[in-house]
Parts: structure tokens; sequence; C-alpha cells
């Protein structure tokens, strides 16, 4: 199977194909967007406009040899580095190396079966030194087939947080402050606050906006083959971002990884707000005592739970819930008045789980502390 064409985003690909044509696209690019917004597709985009034998000033050809490989992400000097989670079994640098080596061939593999895959949600994943060093080491070596080699490196802000020291960042910084000759690098981020304030100021930053939910709407329909009623409900809750649609779709006879995680959200809050003390052991030890950055998506969908909830509170409706989630809420409300306000303090709760999250806490007791939390901004007497 190949990558399907980028959908939407139009006059943001022209003027990058025109630049392109001009050939004043900048050497170090970073994407950033929220997730699933097509970040990575727009970096693999960009990568087949750099390598494609006759760029059209619309883009790629998507037709040259070079624009099939790279379509069917076989093309040998383009390079896509992304987070993994961490292998088993990797005793020595050199070990770890080569096994990171190993997962992301059988990733890609996995990708190129399934180019509409959900994004993976749940586990802890980063780009490791020894990532950071391989692409270093290719950077020198001379392109394959091209005049030219490019790098993309997808959520760049997972830059090993575990390895002290972030050497693995500082292994990236020096192929950006000298990229070889013809080499391109293309970044992308969810979060770029979180990037060393070197490697922002080393590449020229692209924000890559949310679709309309017609646009997504139509993409499910015409691309991924979904009908109608589906599409349209999937897209409602996607903010404009095809991935995250994508991960709203059932997987099999089970819900889509997204849908997973905004029930486990749901299920958050309602042991926060419980009067059973219990429920919030309970639901902390339920939780792996390891890998806490897994918890961030988590996070993410809690926080949309409260939003919702502070809608609610202030008078503006249920927006689409499940009946199970409407009675969370409605049994909260029944114990005490929710105040907007306290949305706002609890909120900032979740904020600094997801700090504790991103430095790798113990998740048991991350989220045990924040459920007390929750319990005690929302129903603050
Ligand atoms: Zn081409």
């Amino acid at each position: 199977m190949t990558l399907h064409p980028h959908w939407g985003h139009r006059s943001l690909l022209t003027t990058l194909a025109q630049a392109r044509l001009q050939g004043s696209l900048p050497a170090a690019l970073l994407i950033h967007g929220s997730r699933g917004v097509g970040k990575q597709h727009l970096a693999l985009w960009l990568g087949r406009l750099l390598l494609c034998d006759a760029p059209a000033p619309s883009g790629p050809c998507e037709e040259c040899a070079s624009c099939h490989l790279a379509l069917k992400l076989i093309h040998p000097d383009l390079h896509w580095y992304f987070p993994l989670p961490r292998p088993k079994a990797a005793s020595t640098p050199e070990k770890l190396a080569e096994a990171l080596e190993t997962a992301r061939g059988e990733a890609l593999q996995e990708i190129r079966g399934n180019p509409l895959r959900p994004i993976p949600v749940g586990e802890a994943r980063s780009l490791y030194l020894a990532a950071a060093r391989h692409l270093r080491r290719q950077a020198q070596r001379r392109p394959t087939r091209s005049d030219t080699q490019v790098f993309v490196i997808s959520d760049a802000e997972t830059l090993a947080p575990q390895e002290a020291s972030s050497e693995a960042a500082n292994a990236l910084l020096k192929v950006l402050e000298e990229p070889p000759r013809g080499t391109s690098l293309i970044l992308t981020s969810g979060e770029p606050g979180r990037l060393l304030p070197t490697i922002r100021s080393r590449t020229a930053q692209l924000h890559l906006p949310p679709l309309s939910v017609g646009e997504v709407t139509s993409f499910l329909i015409q691309v991924a083959g979904i009908e109608e009623e589906e599409a349209r409900r999937v897209a409602s809750a996607s903010q404009g971002a095809i991935g995250r649609a994508l991960g709203f779709l059932p997987d099999g006879a089970d819900p889509g990884p997204f849908e997973q995680t905004r029930t486990a959200a749901w299920d958050l809050l309602s042991a926060a707000l419980s009067p059973e003390p219990v429920s919030k052991f309970q639901t902390a030890s339920a939780f792996k005592p390891t890998g806490a950055r897994g918890l961030l998506e988590l996070l993410n969908f809690l926080e949309e739970c409260l939003r919702d909830v502070a809608l609610t509170a202030s008078g503006g409706g249920t927006h689409g819930w499940k009946p199970e989630e409407s009675k969370i809420v409605a049994e909260a409300l029944a114990r005490k008045a929710i105040h907007p306000a306290s949305v706002v303090l609890a909120l900032r709760k979740v904020a600094e789980a997801r700090v504790m999250a991103a430095g790798n806490v113990n998740p048991q007791l991350l989220v045990f502390g924040l459920l007390h939390d929750l319990e005690r901004e929302l129903l603050r007497p």
C-alpha cells in the first residue's frame, strides 16, 4: 500500500512547493500543530517534494520513480525517525541501538501495510540517543539515489527525557548546526515548548492549523471509505485532525484507541468525584508502576472532560455526552454544585500532573494524588 496524498492545507502546500522551485525552502524546518493534524504526513509530503524528479508548482508530481518509492516509504534517501517504546532486553548501548533499528524497521513495515492506522496511544515512547546517533552517521553518508537526503524526525520533544544530560537532543543539535550539504531536516512537534530553545532557534517554524470538520468528513468518506453517518460522528470529535478522527474509529470489535482513552478519562473523573474513598485507590492501583509518559494522552482527554464539565456548570449543555458520562456529572452535581472557577483550578492540577508524567513519576502515585486534588478542587466547600 502507499501513502495517500496530503489532504487539505492547500494554500500552505502551494507556498511550500513554490519555495522549493525557487530553492528557498529552509534546510531545517519544524512543523508544529495539534496531535493528529497531519504533521507527519506533511513532513513526508515535503520529503517527496524535495526528492521528486519533476516537482510541479503545486507539489511533488507523485508519479515519478522517486515519488513512488517515497509514497511506499522505501526511498533510500528519505529517513524517518519516530518515537518507539523502549525495547526490552537491551542491556548495552550497542544492543539498544540494534534493537531500536529493528523496531523502527518493523514499525515502518506496519505503516506500509496500513497507512491509515490510528496514532499509537498509551505506551511511553521516546526518540533515543541511539536513534539521534544513527541519524548523525547517516547524514554524513552520501545520498543513494538523489542528490539530497531528507530526515524526518517526528515528535522531536520526546528526545529521550529519561537519558540524563539531554545527550540525544545535543546529538541532533550537532546535525542542525552543520547540516551536511544538500541535507534537509524536518522536525515535527505537538509540544514545541518542550524542545530545547537551541533546537527551536535553528529551525524555521511552520504551524499546521486544524482542518474544517467538513474536510475531515470528506477525507473519511473518500479516502478511508467510511460510511457517511460514522464519518460525520468521528469528524465532529476530531477537532479538525484526521489522525484524531481515525483514532475514534472502531478497531474490529473494540472501540478505537481514542474512544477507549476518552472512556478511561471519564472513569478517572468518576473516581475523583466518587464519595467512596476506596475507589481512588483502586483506580490508581490499576495503572502500571512505570511508564508515566504513556499517561499524557489520558491527561489530554481528562482536560477535555473537565472543559465539558465547566461548560455544563455554566449552563452550556452536555455536548453529545454518552448517558454514563452525563450520569457522572449529574451525581457529582447532586453532591455539590461545581463552580466553573473550580474547574479552572482542577485543570491546573492536570497540568501539574502532565509535568510529572513527562518527568516519569510513578504513575500509580501520580494518579492517586491527582484524583485527590481533583476532588478537593471540584467539590471545594
Ligand atoms: Zn515526483
